[in-house]
């Protein structure tokens, strides 16, 4: 059954729209707010996980593949990306889940 699979790569994280329950790191996210859209988070997450989006005039992190390895932080000059411990299976919105493995897809 896919459903009691774990999620161990970044397409079955996408299909199944689940974190690695292994990952010991909460996932991040990115304080909108403060956010200047410069794409710098986006280029330093790795592709395995592949995270970071653009979404329309926003840059947003999939929490569900975000396994929380802070790469990105010291990529923002701004210092708007923040720890999520409040994250939960609903905290992305269905339309993010139409950017993974689609001509918005940047990992891809
Ligand atoms: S913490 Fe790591 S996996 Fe999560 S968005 Fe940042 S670089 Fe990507
Ligand atoms: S690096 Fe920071 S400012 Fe730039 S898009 Fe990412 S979160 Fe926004």
């Amino acid at each position: 059954m896919a459903g009691d699979s774990v999620a161990l790569t970044r397409d079955e994280r996408i299909d199944q729209r689940t974190r690695n329950p292994k990952w010991q790191n909460i996932p991040v996210r990115i304080e909108m707010l403060e956010c200047i859209n410069c794409d710098a988070c986006l280029r330093a997450c790795p592709p395995n996980f592949g995270a970071i989006f653009n979404h329309g005039a926003d840059v947003v992190i999939i929490p569900e593949l975000c396994s929380g390895c802070d790469k990105c932080l010291p990529a923002c000059p701004v210092d708007c990306i923040y720890p999520d411990p409040d994250w939960t299976s609903e905290t992305a919105p269905d339309d993010w889940w139409g950017l993974p493995r689609t001509d918005a897809d940047p990992y891809v």
